[in-house]
């Protein structure tokens, strides 16, 4: 089988809903990164997206809608303040876990009984729900325990062969995936930070930041949110993450590096002497939006090991530290303590 890549044209969309209203599974651009997605109703199509990615079966998928009535239909129960949140920040980067219908297959929800939903504000990915008619179950669109896919190129070559079509709608914007909530008497848990923020949840209601967020799960815990406990986000090489001033880095770097070592920086206004490096920007923004693309390309260019910045934990650079922290498999020196 050889991938297509198709651009947004509405013919485009209208081929890849066919596709998935007859149970295949196609790529296509949302705001966050890019998905893999299939019918979320059909068990049969779900399987094919967790062959297509090497994806454990136990760990659940998220539902895309691109209408809020569609909620009914695939949640047995929806929380008042899921109303709330959906109005405030849907369509956008936001997944509410609720109990799911019996439309929704086990498989779908990796065996639980509740079900991950969002609403993308991606239009190709909105047209794409509609033009099927169904809800469509998406992870992203990366080999499991790879980087997630924020570009068509980088789906390409995770999925070539895999599936018949990718819609290729450019760079993601946001960058990194949806946060993952659940809810909890009045208020929220949040599980997987992302693009929408605990700041801006908290204007709405009441929010708590779930320990698995930062901290690694503990033998014989269970993960609340499945995704959270696999080596994640990973590339080939080894990641550290090096907390503390621009001059603590420089130094450590002077120090410890050797060859094979690259450097991931924030705006390449750090000294790392000859120690080659990629940049993934100085705002919790721009970090978002290019972490993925940079662990990718320093596989690509051959990095055996990489000393990265340790990003903040402010807004959406809870989402970005999450991120790095399970690339890195939470290893973090703390260059003031080494002092
Ligand atoms: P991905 O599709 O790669 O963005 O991963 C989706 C992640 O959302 C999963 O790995 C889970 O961590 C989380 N998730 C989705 N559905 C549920 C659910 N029903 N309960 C808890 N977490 C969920
Ligand atoms: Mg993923």
């Amino acid at each position: 089988m050889n991938t297509r890549i198709l651009d947004c044209s509405e013919e485009n969309l209208l081929y890849a809903a066919g596709i998935i209203k007859d149970g295949g599974v196609v790529a296509f651009p949302t705001e966050t990164v890019y998905g893999l997605g299939a019918n979320a109703l059909d068990a049969e199509a779900v399987k094919k997206i967790f062959a297509a990615k090497g994806r454990p079966a136990d760990n659940p998928l998220i539902v895309h809608i691109s209408d809020l009535s569609m909620i009914e239909k695939i949640a047995a129960e929806v929380p008042p303040t899921a109303y709330k949140l959906a109005e405030r920040f849907w369509p956008g980067p936001l997944t509410m876990i609720m109990p799911k219908s019996e439309l929704i297959p086990s498989v779908t929800s990796g065996g639980l009984d509740t079900v991950g939903i969002r609403f993308p504000s991606h239009p190709a990915a909105r047209r794409l729900i509609e033009l099927s008619g169904l809800p469509i179950a998406a992870p992203s669109a990366n080999l499991s325990g790879s980087p997630s896919p924020t570009n068509a190129k980088r789906v390409f070559d995770d999925m070539n062969g895999r599936i018949p079509a990718l819609i290729d709608g450019g760079e993601s914007e946001v960058g990194l995936e949806s946060t993952v909530l659940c809810f909890d008497g009045g208020g929220v848990r949040i599980l997987r930070p992302g693009g929408i923020t605990p700041e801006m949840l908290s204007e709405v209601c009441r929010v708590t930041v779930d320990r698995g967020v930062l901290n690694e799960l503990e033998e014989g815990a269970v993960a609340r949110s499945p995704g959270m406990k696999y080596r994640h986000y990973a590339p080939r090489a080894k990641v550290i993450i090096l907390r503390g001033s621009a001059e603590s880095f420089s130094e450590y770097i002077k120090n410890n590096a050797a060859d094979g070592d690259w450097c991931l920086l924030f705006d390449g206004s750090e000294s790392v002497g000859d120690v080659p490096y990629i940049c993934y920007g100085s705002s919790p923004d721009e970090q978002a939006h290019r972490l993925f693309e940079s662990l990718r390309e320093l596989d690509a260019r051959g990095a055996k090991r990489v000393f990265a910045r340790c990003p903040g934990t402010e807004g959406v650079g809870l989402a970005v530290y999450n991120r790095i922290l399970r690339a890195a498999g939470f290893c973090v020196t703390d260059l003031e303590v080494v002092k």
